[in-house]
Order: structure tokens, then sequence, then C-alpha cells
């Protein structure tokens, strides 16, 4: 199930990118990316876990990856 407060956009560009998607699983505490095939997966049951720690846009490159707060409209950037 999507979350209803959060979503995250990865961009196609760093997607497939098995390195960062390694990062990414270590470094979000709540468990929203997991590796699946080398590629950036998002375990979308986990989305309104985020605490906005900003763990996840720290790893990713300028631009590339997105937490959105749909309960305002306003975004964490990498
Ligand atoms: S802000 Fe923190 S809790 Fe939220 S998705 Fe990124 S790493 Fe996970």
């Amino acid at each position: 199930m999507p979350g209803i407060f959060i979503d995250v956009e990865v961009d196609d560009s760093i997607r497939n990118d098995p390195e960062l998607a390694k990062k990414l699983e270590d470094a979000c505490p709540v468990d929203i990316y997991a590796v699946r095939d080398g590629s950036v997966e998002i375990v979308e049951d986990n989305l309104d876990e985020c605490v906005l720690c900003e763990l996840c846009t720290a790893a990713a490159p300028k631009g590339k990856l997105r937490v959105r707060k749909l309960y305002d409209g306003t975004a964490l950037e990498s």
C-alpha cells in the first residue's frame, strides 16, 4: 500500500545503481529502501514510518531523490 503521508521519488538515472541501493537500504532506519535485483526498491508498506531523518537525501546524488510530505506539500531533497 502506498503511503498516505509520505511518498519517495527516486530518479530513474540512479534507480539501478546497486551501490546506491545498498547505501539507502543501510541508511533508512525504518526500512523504506531495499535492494532488489541490484536496484532501489521502495517498500511502500513502510512509507508512512518515515521519520524525516534526511539520511537518504544525504546519501543520494543532488537532485535525484525526494521525500515528499503529502500532508503539507513540501519535500526533503537530496
Ligand atoms: S528521511 Fe529517513 S526515515 Fe525517511 S525515507 Fe529517508 S532515511 Fe528513511
